[in-house]
């Protein structure tokens, strides 16, 4: 499964190189372009998903497997103080390439990055009726 046009299918394939930390036979993981951090990457199925969505569930379980494995050897290596999972789907998240990835994100303690986000002030009313939208 791939998308000729997709710029993380041409990674996959060796098309385009890039900095691998890991590969097997279904996934690759590969540094960010753009890091937000030092050590900054990115999990990538083989096939081409655009999105959690479609991402079948084997895959769903098996890439959350090989965060943690990753997280823990980054840590360990790098000797970062925090790990940030952050993974977008849909433009209005901020999600720009349209193949299913998964981000590694060290923290550094004052690293100065901000992943957080405004708060909204709801009341007790309205989050009932939001878990009554989600749940029934
Ligand atoms: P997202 O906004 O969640 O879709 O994230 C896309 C990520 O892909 C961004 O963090 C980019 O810096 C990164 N990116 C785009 N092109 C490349 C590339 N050729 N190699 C590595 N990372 C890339
Ligand atoms: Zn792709």
């Amino acid at each position: 499964m791939r998308d000729d046009n997709c710029i993380f299918c041409k990674i996959v394939n060796g098309d385009i190189p890039s900095k691998m930390l890991y590969e097997d036979g279904e996934f690759k993981v590969i540094l960010d372009l753009g890091p937000a951090t030092k050590g900054h990457a990115l999990i990538l199925p083989k096939n081409h998903y655009r999105n959690l969505y479609e991402l079948p569930d084997d895959m769903a379980s098996k890439v959350m497997l090989l965060a943690k494995k990753m997280a823990f050897q980054m840590t360990d290596k790098l000797e970062c103080d925090g790990f940030n999972l952050v993974q977008n789907n849909g433009e209005a998240a901020g999600q720009t390439v349209f193949h299913f990835h998964l981000h590694l994100i060290p923290r550094y303690n004052g690293d100065g990055q901000t992943l957080g986000w405004k708060e909204l002030e709801l009341t007790a009313d309205e989050l009932e009726e939001i878990k009554k939208i989600i749940t029934e």
